[in-house]
């Protein structure tokens, strides 16, 4: 698992469980927790269907289709709102610190929509291609307020970042270097560069190892000296301006130990750099990958607040330690952004009854969509749960698979969960916190189409990203 956003510790995605030994669990009743596994504005109706910011998800359904995203704005926007809360009251200059910026990593989720919102909660967005650059400039956000990161960007992104001033391109490689400072002398500008700084440390899940090298793609090493050299050329470069370091040591973290590992070490590295060049740079970027639950057998995730405080105390600690004054200090949470927000909807057709080894028996529930929709089960062997969306039911559970349509076995959508014994062809299925790395990483594979995001708010959805159509897979091919 070497993704920028893959879970990085074995089995902290709840790895596919077994049945045996442990019964599966029903999904847990949406509760309006921030922390929960539905978004804080899903519900029941009184007649039990599931409903997302009041909109009943049977006339949801009804009048758009499924498979479906949906995404709840106003829970999108109070996250976004609580990570910039928290990060500016932790990290004033009365707490001895020199202020905070968050941005939201697009890769998780990323459309039109979703970035005006996110950035009217104050947010910038972190965009790694020039697909995700075009998305947050076409919604308006001003270029000052988006980075670039990238292990291995074009010279067209590059370009289009230094003619948009846009506010940080992450450097990623040595190479990079000189090509980031001859784009921009061409252009007649000074691009604003931080450099990626692998730390050894890796965090996921609820642990974190840190190792001297790192056996990776992403960024320059602090510990082989590349960072360091990375720094010197840029210092020499009067098209390029240092704004800081930058660290991202995985996703899906739960705890926090890594991230203060992660701080201290780029910390220290900072002050070298000043101490030997006398260049102090004004900031520091500590990465994103604060986890979410997705069953409620994940731990509860630490809060906005939590992390500010957190990292608040090791900032201040470290830079009291070592000397130089605190940097500004910016983060890219993605998935806890919009992971919770969202859920996928589908409609079931086939059940089958499997038969187990041992007498058991499970349902396999298939339904409208798959992998396709959702990769992460497949690629992580990342753990969802489902529920009956359409209609509460009395009747006995039953140990249920849901699965796709496409011809994988692998398919797999829930692993494992209990379902009303009764569910049917025709019942609404949901899948919580989709909202991250569903639509984002969603493929045509089976050329099937890509199902839509309708954005939940006030009692009805509308359509932010439309439904793929057959016209749209027929269109591409030329042939
Ligand atoms: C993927 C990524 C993020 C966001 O990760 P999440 O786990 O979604 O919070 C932040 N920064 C960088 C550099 C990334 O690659």
């Amino acid at each position: 698992m070497s993704s920028d956003n893959a879970p990085t510790a074995a089995g902290s995605t709840g790895e596919a469980p077994s049945t045996s030994g442990r019964a599966a669990a029903r999904a847990p009743e949406p509760d309006g927790a921030f922390t929960g596994v539905w978004s804080t504005g899903a519900t029941r109706t009184d007649d039990g269907a599931l409903a997302v910011a009041g909109a009943d998800l049977r006339a949801v359904a009804a009048e758009h289709g499924t498979p479906a995203y949906v995404v709840d704005e106003q829970d999108v926007r109070a996250r976004s709102r609580a990570f910039a809360t928290a990060f500016g009251e932790a990290f004033t200059t009365e707490a001895g610190l020199a202020g905070a910026d968050v941005y939201y990593a697009g890769k998780a989720f990323l459309s039109v929509a979703v970035a005006r919102w996110v950035h009217e909660e104050g947010l910038g967005i972190d965009a790694s291609t020039a697909g995700e650059l075009a998305v947050a400039l076409r919604a308006g956000v001003p270029g000052e307020a988006i980075g670039l990161h990238g292990n291995n960007k074009s010279d067209d992104e590059l370009r289009t970042a230094v003619d948009h001033g846009v506010g940080r391109i992450v450097v990623d490689s040595l190479p990079e270097v000189e090509r980031v400072a001859a784009i921009a002398a061409e252009a007649g500008s000074v691009a604003q560069v931080m450099v990626r700084v692998t730390t050894g440390v890796h965090a996921g899940g609820h642990e974190f190892i840190a190792t001297a090298h790192e056996d990776q793609k992403f960024g320059l090493s602090l510990a082989a000296g590349t960072a360091r050299k990375a720094v010197d050329e840029i210092l020499a470069a009067d098209s390029l301006e240092l704004v800081g370091l930058h660290s991202h040591i995985g996703s899906q973290i739960l705890d926090l130990a890594g991230f203060e590992a992660a701080a201290r070490a780029v910390l220290r590295l900072r002050a070298e750099i000043a101490d030997a060049t006398g260049h102090l740079m004004p900031e520091v970027d500590l990465g994103g990958g604060y986890g979410i639950r997705y069953t409620d057998e994940d731990a509860l995730p630490p809060t906005p607040d939590q992390i500010a405080e957190r990292l608040a105390t090791v900032v201040r600690a470290a830079c009291a330690e070592l000397g130089p004054r605190p940097p500004r200090i910016s983060i890219e949470p993605g998935r806890s952004v919009v992971g919770p927000a969202g859920l996928t909807l589908y409609t079931v057709g086939t059940v089958k009854d499997v038969a187990l080894d041992g007498g058991a028996t499970r349902a396999y529930v298939s339904v409208d969509g798959g992998m396709s929709d959702n990769i992460r089960p497949a690629l992580y062997g990342a753990a969802y749960t489902a529920a009956l969306a359409n209609r509460r039911s009395a009747a006995p559970d039953v140990t249920a698979r849901v699965v796709g349509k496409h011809c994988e076995s692998g398919d797999i959508v829930v692993h494992d969960v209990a379902l009303p014994g009764d569910v049917h062809a025709g019942d609404l299925l949901a899948v919580p916190a989709t909202g991250a790395y569903g639509r984002s990483m969603a493929s045509t594979y089976n050329l099937v189409p890509r199902p839509p995001v309708l954005a939940a708010s006030d009692g009805s959805v509308r359509v932010i990203v439309r439904r793929e159509t057959l016209e749209d897979v027929l269109g591409l091919d030329v042939g």
